[in-house]
């Protein structure tokens, strides 16, 4: 079928394209050995992530929604010496696998995991984070993309990339009276970056080994 076809032509790209990474394998078999739902992104979407923030030359970078901390990983390693990642969890078991594999990366002195309730973390972070960021990653919750979309923009700098993952959801996404929460989360999302004009964006359809679905991209207004 189309989907398995889609598998093994990611499993192709990322054979051929990345080298064997111990660290990114251990950290996917903590995940699952911990069960972990396989929501990680992928290892090409992975290396994606880290290419972006190294092609922006990110110095902070925030995530909303950690899980393992798989793409925390690929971002981390984008990083500068200086360079910072902070990264929002809720729930409290992932958060400790995610800060278990950081340690493994050896990327403790860079990356935090903030456990508790992205919206909560994210109003503290107005608050007392004096460095904007450079890139964020929202994959966390959908229903509460718009408000993550929000606060991303009052916490971003100049320039900023902001990230938004899972938003066409099998093609679902275009069915504008849908009762799933999900759709309506991410189609309010794509709406708000429509409307706000301190940004520019674009999306992608994908397919590969986590299914059809796609990301959402956009840049902030220098
Ligand atoms: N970015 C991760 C990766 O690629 O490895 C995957 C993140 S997973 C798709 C979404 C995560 O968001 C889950 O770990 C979930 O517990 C967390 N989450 C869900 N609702 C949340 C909320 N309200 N605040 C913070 N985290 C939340």
């Amino acid at each position: 079928s189309d989907s398995q076809v889609w598998k093994a032509v990611d499993h192709y790209l990322s054979d051929t394209l990345q080298e064997d990474d111990a660290v990114l394998s251990a950290v996917l078999k903590a995940n699952r050995e911990a069960g972990l739902p396989a929501i990680d992104v992928s290892p090409n979407q992975g290396k994606l992530l880290y290419l972006l923030a190294k092609l922006k030359g990110a110095k902070n970078i925030l995530e909303i929604g950690t899980l393992g901390g798989y793409s925390s990983i690929w971002m981390g390693r984008a990083l500068p010496e200086k360079g910072r990642l902070v990264t929002l969890e809720h729930h409290p078991a992932h958060a400790k696998i995610a800060n278990e594999n950081i340690k493994i990366a050896g990327l403790e002195s860079k990356v935090e995991v903030i456990e508790g309730l992205a919206i909560e973390s994210l109003s503290v972070l107005q608050q007392t984070n004096d460095a904007g960021f450079d890139l964020i990653f929202i994959d966390a919750d959908k229903p509460n993309n718009p408000h993550y979309l929000r606060m991303a923009l009052e916490l971003a700098n100049p320039g900023a990339l902001i990230i938004g993952d899972n938003i066409v959801r099998e093609g679902k996404v275009i069915e504008e009276n849908s009762e799933d929460p999900n759709i309506q989360g991410v189609r309010g999302f794509l709406e708000l970056l429509a409307e706000d004009s301190r940004i520019e964006s674009t999306a992608i359809q994908t397919v590969g080994e986590k299914g059809y679905d796609g990301f959402v991209l956009g840049v902030v207004k220098a």
